[in-house]
């Protein structure tokens, strides 16, 4: 990603409430800290912003510049987006420690050509919409897609959006619905299994395994 003009946003301000081992930014695995594995992929990125919980202090020794997150992650994002002071923006989820360098090239050349675009990942699964206590209707799973992060865009778009979102009182988990609801197309390139969500308890094993071998 060097010579591109893009700043890298990395909301990472939640409690990590879900897996109860306080905030996911700070959590270890495979001895370093999931906001170290998060930067990992971005090295050649000319300016890197990270919104973390009011109160902690910034970690020592990592390129980036730190601001106090929001209530949400939207309020987070909208944060860093005002700090932001390059044409386009790569958004990226703390908790997603296994981003190759593949991943972010891809999300960067399309949102570079469109303005807008994220990694999906089709669903392996039987998805059902259940009934009470028991199965439900079938959804076709050919339909659906897993959106993951980083998410690419035009710096000024995604203000405009998170703009309309906030007088519209909007609330959204990710930035490309944002980008749709002002009525912009958001472009889809292959997500990647291994970029996965630290969520549950259970992921962290899954983690440290992967970490063991993992070279983006
Ligand atoms: O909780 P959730 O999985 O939606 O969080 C997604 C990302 O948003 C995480 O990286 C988390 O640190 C970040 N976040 C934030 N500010 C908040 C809440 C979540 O930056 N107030």
């Amino acid at each position: 990603m060097g010579g591109v003009e893009v700043s890298v946003l990395i909301p990472a301000a939640g409690n990590g409430e879900r897996l109860g081992l306080g905030p996911k930014a700070f959590l270890r695995v495979g001895g370093r800290t999931l906001l170290e594995w998060a930067l990992s992929p971005f090295q050649g990125a000319a300016e890197v912003l990270v919104a973390l919980p009011p109160g902690l202090k910034p970690p020592r020794g990592l390129r980036a510049v730190f601001l106090e997150g929001g209530k949400t992650r939207q309020e987070s994002v909208a944060r860093l987006l005002e700090a932001a002071s390059l044409p386009l923006v790569l958004v990226h989820d703390v908790a997603r420690p296994f981003v190759s360098r593949g991943l972010v090239e891809r999300v960067l050349a399309a949102a570079q050509a469109t303005g807008a675009a994220v990694p999906v990942l089709p669903l392996p699964d039987t998805l059902i919409r259940p009934e009470g206590e028991a199965y439900g209707e079938v959804v076709p799973r050919e339909a659906l897609r897993l959106v993951q992060t980083p998410q690419g865009f035009f710096t000024a778009l995604l203000r405009e959006a998170h703009a309309y979102a906030r007088r519209r009182g909007i609330a959204a988990t990710d930035d490309a619905q944002l980008v749709r609801a002002l009525g912009y197309p958001v472009a889809l390139v292959a997500g990647e299994r291994t970029a996965f969500k630290i969520t549950y308890p259970e992921d962290l094993p899954l983690a440290e395994a992967l970490a063991r071998t993992w070279n983006g």
